[in-house]
């Protein structure tokens, strides 16, 4: 199990954390987003499927709990679990269906999954530090591991 620490001084820096981690994954990959409101975990899913080639829009799909996102070697998911009352919610979604070879997941409040969302190769905490943010990243496995080390922002 390794951990990585990141002093994000500002948005472009959060964005740009999304943007080298989306350039490194090789595979199917789950990524957790901890951290309160206005940490970041959008900011940094944006960076993360602009990196990957979508150009429009990213919110948080609030409301909808799941955005999908068909890019040109990924299909990413973002999720934003903040609204689902139960975890169970996920089985009438289908939840397996998301978490395919080809897909990367992004899980914004995965603590409200909990039990029933498949777990992550990579957990993000971003922690408010005065006006900057701080990245607290913990790889669960040896893939998860493999992406921390390669991790270097510019
Ligand atoms: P969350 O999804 O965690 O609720 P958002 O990404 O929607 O948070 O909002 C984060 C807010 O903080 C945005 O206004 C963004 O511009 C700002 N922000 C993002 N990263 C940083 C940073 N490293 N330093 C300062 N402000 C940041
Ligand atoms: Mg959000």
């Amino acid at each position: 199990m390794s951990t990585k620490q990141f002093a994000l001084k500002d948005e472009q820096a959060t964005i740009q954390l999304g943007t080298s981690l989306a350039n490194l994954c090789s595979q199917q990959t789950t990524i957790y987003l901890h951290g309160d409101l206005g940490a970041g975990k959008t900011t940094f899913s944006r960076g993360f499927v602009r990196a990957l080639g979508h150009q429009g829009n990213v919110k948080s799909p609030t409301y909808t709990l799941v955005e999908p996102y068909q890019l040109d070697q990924w299909q990413v998911y973002h999720f934003d679990l903040y609204r689902l009352a139960d975890p169970e919610e996920l089985e009438f979604m289908g939840i397996r269906d998301y978490f395919t070879p080809d897909a990367i997941c992004l899980v914004e409040w995965p603590e409200k999954g909990e039990g029933i969302l498949p777990s992550a190769d990579l957990d993000i905490e971003l922690r408010y530090n005065g006006e900057s943010r701080v990245a607290l990243l913990t790889a669960n496995n040896e893939y998860g591991s493999q992406l921390l080390e390669q991790l270097e922002l510019c």
